[in-house]
């Protein structure tokens, strides 16, 4: 893609101007976190700076401001994502605590022979939290297996929903193999039967705007951190209807309408949700994120990360004994990889030398690397913020790793 500002873009993020081991850092670790524009770092100093005051309870104007700050980044979060009404947009700590929020929930709804299905491209956080929920209600966890390319086998799928299916839980995109799942074909599938269906948007939400109402999913879930915002803080979209029927989370301040010591009431929505002192800064920050995102593109940037991908591909194939895992029609700009006999804690740690910022080990997906029967992978994931020079160190720093390690 010839016109996409990246020169432009690469000057709103301070910390790409800096040298790691005396070298330009070349930050290609964007699956595990993505970096902060200055125009996201801005709204965390203007927050301190000029209206940090707790919210939804105060009358004075700091707390009238932050409130006012705090739910025009819930509407803005809601818009992004086109969910039908305000309340259905949950402020969490991340996608964890999403995932859990849910699986809490359901742990109150489900009992013996109900079954739930999970898919076998999921990061822990999506795995841990169903697998706690199955032992306490004694559901079965099922598993939607996946193909040597690292797509999901949809025909087992086929076989796999049934009518004691209640939950269906997979990733938008996976984030160890950019896999990106045929989810509208996963929901589908699950309404059928009348199941509810989470997706974890956690790798997805940087790539891909997520349409709800169009997909016509339950529940989904994201990360800030993930697409330019801060660390701790997330949201849970679920449908009013599944809101209004799960149990609460947490307890505690701001989630309840009535407490004394005989009984206490819930607060409506989103509030029953939302226990305790927020991320005001973080929430405020996320919706900073998404405006910057936005203003970019987020066509733009598909295109732009994709040709990355596809330029990145090419040259990791030639390097003799590089094999990539995950080989989808449809990924993202996530190439995890292994050069035969060498341990990729070994070509991370000498890439890193050279200012080259990848992520090594099982990525949080277990799972996916003892289907291939590896302890782990290197992952170079790329953002709208790399560059074509980049892709190009890496593959100069891998073949340098090579040639010192074998
Ligand atoms: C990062 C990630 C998570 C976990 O997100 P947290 O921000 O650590 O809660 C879950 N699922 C996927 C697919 C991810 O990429």
């Amino acid at each position: 893609m010839t016109n996409f500002p990246i020169d432009k873009i690469r000057l709103d993020f301070p910390i790409l101007q800096r040298k790691v081991n005396g070298k330009p850092l070349v930050y290609l670790d964007n699956a595990a976190t993505s970096q902060t524009p200055k125009q996201v770092i801005d709204c965390i100093v203007e927050y301190y700076s000029l209206y940090n005051a707790n919210i939804h309870r105060g009358v004075h104007t700091l707390s009238q401001e932050a409130t006012d700050a705090y739910e025009a980044a819930r509407e803005k979060i809601r818009v992004h994502f086109n969910a039908k009404h305000r309340e259905e947009i949950i402020f969490t700590s991340g996608t964890t605590e999403g995932i859990n929020l849910v699986a809490h929930g359901f742990s109150k709804r489900l009992k013996k022979g109900d079954e739930v299905i999970v898919s076998a491209l999921e990061h822990h956080s999506n795995i841990v939290p169903w697998q706690m929920m199955c032992e306490e209600t004694g559901a079965k966890l099922r598993v939607l297996p996946m193909l040597p390319n690292g797509e999901l086998d949809m025909n087992a799928y086929a076989d796999l929903v049934n009518a004691n299916t209640k939950l269906v839980f997979v990733n938008h995109i996976s984030n160890a193999l950019g896999t990106i799942n045929p989810i509208k074909q996963i929901i589908e599938k699950a309404k059928k039967v009348g199941a509810a269906v989470l997706i974890d948007g956690a790798q997805a939400a940087p790539h891909i705007k997520a349409d709800v109402q169009d997909l016509d999913v339950d529940f989904y879930v994201v990360s800030a951190h993930k697409m330019c915002g801060p660390t701790g803080v997330g949201v849970l979209f679920g449908k009013k209807t599944w809101l209004e029927k799960l149990h609460p989370y947490q307890g505690g301040g701001e989630m309840i309408d009535q407490v004394s010591f005989e009984q206490t009431t819930y607060a409506g929505l989103p509030h029953k949700f939302e226990a305790g002192t927020p991320n005001i800064c973080g929430g405020i920050a996320f919706g900073a994120a998404i405006d910057y995102m936005n203003t970019i593109g987020f066509e733009a940037i598909a295109q732009y990360e994709h040709d990355l991908l596809v330029k990145a591909t090419q040259a990791l194939f030639e390097i003799d004994g590089l094999k990539i895992y995950g080989t989808a029609k449809e990924k993202t700009s996530v190439i995890s990889f292994n050069i035969e006999g060498i341990h990729p804690y070994d070509i991370g740690t000498i890439v890193d030398k050279l200012g080259i910022a990848v992520r090594t080990g099982h990525h949080c997906a277990k799972p996916i690397m003892d289907y291939y029967k590896i302890p782990g992978t290197v992952r170079a994931s790329f953002a709208f913020y790399n560059t074509f020079e980049e892709v190009e160190a890496l593959v100069q720093a891998v073949k340098k790793a090579k040639e010192m390690l074998s």
